[in-house]
């Protein structure tokens, strides 16, 4: 075991390999209990899935809910909590274009006592089918679940699994929207928020200020290759430009997409079909409010208004993502217009599209089908612990999973490692 000049135990180093929110979290836990951190990416950014693009837009919008706990407190204690807003206290603007109907739904079940902001097509029939979702002990596809509820499944639960489980609700896992409506108790779970200016300001940039200042190393371009292991234990890291042989109390968290992992760690078990998301930004700055709003039966599902500039979304976007963007521009303004006119948003709405920009994240996320998800093992070897949404069963690939992904690899790991000296000096 190393020791210190002082007597006391030298710090284990961790190597944490990937920067998405998974490998941020992780890190920055590891590093702020007192453990020597470097963080390799093999990007030339960090974000992942969950980035900033060069000129500043996200590559899609990205929505966290009150009940994303994890997430909430990794913008805590990286002081970029402030950054993401509300935009729609009141209740989720929904646009049905098939008959124009616009109302508010909210998405706290409590607050449907108020028939103004109850899900078109609720019923008590309904009521019980969302129910009989919520609880563990069924799985089915989303719209078979919902057969005899058309108008509910169409105007609510439809934009919401779609969002959720990025996966078209004939094959949409009901018992995986389960774990997504049991966190939603309250108003204060139910409440969405969004990057005010962005993934990079409010996200990427405060996140890895937060592990330098907690004395991580962050190195980009640094790919892992390989990993040579023995024992049950990871013995090296074979980097995109040298090799590090680990120490013997060093140790590794992989916070890798899944098909990285797989080609990493031979006879692991990961999910192998993934579903695409589409987001197109369009060059329309200057709104003075953030808004959300939801449109039903056309091609946009999300329209996100910032100062910035407007962006929609297209998730489980597997049709959608063989277009050409000049295709798809001109549709989505028309929606985006008809969206802008019923919910009285001010600014100027021309004709013509602004400069559109598609973003098409083939493998977003993995496809949350009906049947039971491969199970990863927090630790895969001694001193090798998994991270990344898809090693969260208990909800879909999200930030949050992955959030708590990170939480609970660090906390794996930092049981297993010496305790660092400032901490045992704290301590004694
Ligand atoms: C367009 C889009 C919209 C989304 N919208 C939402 C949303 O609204 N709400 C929500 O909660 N979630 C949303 N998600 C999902 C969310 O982005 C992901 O669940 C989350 O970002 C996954 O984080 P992760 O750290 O697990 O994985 P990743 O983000 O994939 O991070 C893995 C990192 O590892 C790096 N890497 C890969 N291979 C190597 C290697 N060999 N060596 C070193 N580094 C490597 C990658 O470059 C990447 O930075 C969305 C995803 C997309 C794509």
């Amino acid at each position: 075991m190393a020791v210190a000049r002082d007597g006391g135990q030298m710090p284990a180093h961790v190597h944490v390999v990937g920067a998405g929110v998974a490998g941020l979290v992780a890190a920055l836990a590891l590093a702020r209990g007192g453990h020597a951190v470097t963080l390799h990416e093999a990007a030339p950014v960090a974000g992942g899935r969950c980035r900033a693009l060069p000129d500043g837009t996200d590559n899609g919008t990205h929505a966290l809910m009150g009940a994303n706990h994890a997430a909430l407190r990794f913008l805590d204690a990286i002081g970029a909590r402030a950054g993401w807003v509300e935009p729609e206290p009141d209740g989720l603007p929904m646009l049905d274009l098939a008959d124009g109907s616009a109302r508010r739904i909210a998405a706290a079940p409590l607050a449907w006592r108020d028939p103004a902001r109850r899900p078109p097509g609720l019923t008590a029939g309904g009521m019980l089918a969302l129910l009989g979702m919520a609880l563990p002990f069924t799985d089915k596809p989303v719209a078979a679940a919902l057969a005899r509820h058309p108008a509910l499944l169409r105007g609510f639960v439809e934009p919401l699994a779609v969002a959720a489980l990025n996966t078209p609700v004939a094959e949409a896992s009901s018992a995986r929207l389960g774990q997504v409506l049991r966190r939603v108790r309250s108003a204060a779970d139910a409440r969405l928020l969004v990057a005010r200016d962005g993934l990079g300001p409010d996200l990427i940039a405060p996140a890895l200020a937060a592990l330098r200042a907690a004395g991580a190393e962050i190195r980009f371009g640094s790919r892992l290759r390989a990993l040579t292991s023995a024992e049950d234990r990871a013995m090296a890291l074979h980097l995109a430009e040298e090799s590090v042989a680990l120490g013997a109390a060093d140790a590794v968290v992989l916070a890798l997409p899944p098909w990285e992992a797989a080609r990493l760690i031979p006879g692991l078990r990961v999910p192998d079909r993934h579903a695409p998301i589409l987001n197109l930004h369009f060059a329309h700055p200057g709104a003075p409010a953030v808004r959300f709003i939801g449109v039903v039966g056309g091609l946009t599902q999300w329209v996100l208004v910032r100062p910035a500039g407007i962006s929609v979304t297209v998730s489980a976007a597997d049709a959608e993502t063989e277009e050409r963007v000049e295709d798809l521009a001109p549709r989505a303004w028309a929606e985006i217009r008809r969206a802008a006119a019923a919910f009285a948003l001010p600014g100027d709405w021309p004709d013509a599209p602004p400069p559109c920009r598609a973003v098409k994240e083939r493998r977003a996320t993995p496809r949350h089908a009906v049947g039971i998800a491969p199970i990863a093992p927090r630790l895969v070897m001694r001193n090798l612990a998994l991270a990344g949404d898809w090693t969260w069963t208990g909800l879909p690939a999200t930030i949050e999973a992955a959030a708590r992904s990170g939480e609970a690899a660090a906390k794996a790991i930092a049981a297993r490692l010496p305790r660092p000296v400032a901490l045992g000096r704290a301590g004694a």
